[in-house]
């Protein structure tokens, strides 16, 4: 791998390696793009089969946080860590501290969150070290359990798309296909039924399906037989690549929005849906209210700035089905377009005051509004 020419391609601002030999510490922060503001973005704790490999990831999750941050109309860049371990064996303090120090170092250019196989104990350990933290314990003035937000996020996308596609917002009109009934599905299948919407469930886990069918009088369908189910909207909220040459042409639904990430297995797959007049909400524009929410805390935790803010969802999500419309792209590609366009409009507008994006001072500490 041409180390360079690889960072040059995904337009990459930053990206710097941490070591640390005694803490056992190999880890890569990738800063992709600062222009609206700090970048934002987990930090992911994987086995990874070659440093290559992390890389790669590192670079891909990066770029894709600044796309996510710029729809959902944040003043926070793009950015992400992975540390290479085993998250199973070689969690420590120290491997923790001595990333919360190289996050420091970095001076608010980057701030770090919890992502894949992160909790609030190894948040922690890096708190000792930075500010330029969120995602942490609601004793520090945290946050908390994103997933409500985010379900809650879905769900005004969705109703933007019913919007869109019905020319009404009636959700209990309609029936909808969940796919996973986890930390967001479950919440997501709440808000639906509390409107007296039909919703079909299912999961691998029975006792998750369970759940849903004896609180929520969901009905449960075959892990299988969600693609084909006769509903009008199917809500991914499980795995990725879910949206595929396979799945695609079984769908008898007339919209796709749900809170998974990645959805799409291809691009050409959304030219597939739109070939097939399926409505597709992107997916890191509708399951933004997890970002949205742990932004917040950033000036002092409020949850109803949080929830007022993840109703934003609606509006982002009608511009972007007005781009595609304007455009005649996919809504996938609108989402893009639109991500860029703020970019390139706000970089103008702040280039006239130094050049450069202010760097985040650090976590406010004496919010604690819990
Ligand atoms: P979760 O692990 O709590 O729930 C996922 C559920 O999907 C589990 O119950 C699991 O058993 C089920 N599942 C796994 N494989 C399946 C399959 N083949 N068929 C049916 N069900 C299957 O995760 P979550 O936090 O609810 O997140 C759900 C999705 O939303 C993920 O793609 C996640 O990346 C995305 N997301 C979550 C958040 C958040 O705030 N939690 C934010 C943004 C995006």
């Amino acid at each position: 791998m041409n180390l360079f020419e690889t960072i040059d391609e995904t337009e990459h601002e930053q990206v710097v390696f941490c070591h640390n030999k005694d803490a056992g510490l190999k880890a890569i922060i990738a800063i992709h793009n600062t222009t609206l503001g700090p970048a934002l973005g987990g930090l992911r704790m994987w086995n990874y089969e070659s440093e290559e490999e992390a890389l790669n990831d590192v670079l891909r999750l990066s770029r894709g946080m600044t796309y996510k941050a710029s729809v959902a109309g944040l003043n926070l860049g793009g950015g992400k860590a992975v540390i290479i371990g085993d998250p199973k064996t070689e969690k420590s303090e120290a491997l923790f501290r001595a990333f919360g120090r190289a996050v420091d170092w970095l001076n608010g250019r980057y701030i770090t969150a919890e992502d894949v196989s992160i909790d609030v104990n190894d948040m922690e350990y890096i708190l000792q070290e930075t500010d330029f933290v969120v995602g942490v314990h609601q004793t520090h003035g945290g946050s908390g359990d994103p997933s409500p937000f985010t379900a809650y996020g879905t769900y005004q996308g969705i109703k933007a798309s019913l919007e869109t596609k019905f020319g009404n917002e009636d959700v209990g009109k309609y029936s909808y296909a969940v796919q996973g009934v986890g930390h967001v599905g479950f919440e997501l299948c709440k808000l639906l039924r509390k409107d007296g919407a039909k919703v079909f469930v299912t999961d691998i886990n029975e006792e998750a399906v369970a759940r849903a069918v004896d609180e929520l009088e969901c009905e449960a369908v075959g892990v299988e037989d969600i693609y084909d189910m006769d509903a009008d909207c199917f809500c991914p909220s499980a795995l990725g690549s879910i949206l595929n040459e396979e799945t695609i042409p079984r769908f008898k639904f007339k919209m796709v929005a749900g809170s998974a990430n990645n959805q799409l297995a291809t691009e050409q797959c959304g030219e597939l849906l739109k070939k097939r007049d399926i409505l597709y909400a992107p997916d890191y524009a509708i399951n933004a209210g997890g970002l949205m929410n742990v932004s917040i805390e950033l000036e002092g935790y409020d949850r109803k700035r949080a929830v007022r803010m993840t109703r934003t969802i609606y509006y982002n999500l009608k511009r972007i089905f007005k781009i595609a419309e304007r455009d005649d792209i996919t809504t996938g590609k609108a989402a893009d377009r639109m991500a860029e366009e703020r970019i390139e409009t706000i970089g103008k507008i702040k280039l006239p005051y130094g050049g450069r994006p202010r760097a985040f001072k650090g976590r406010s500490k004496n919010n604690n509004n819990h």
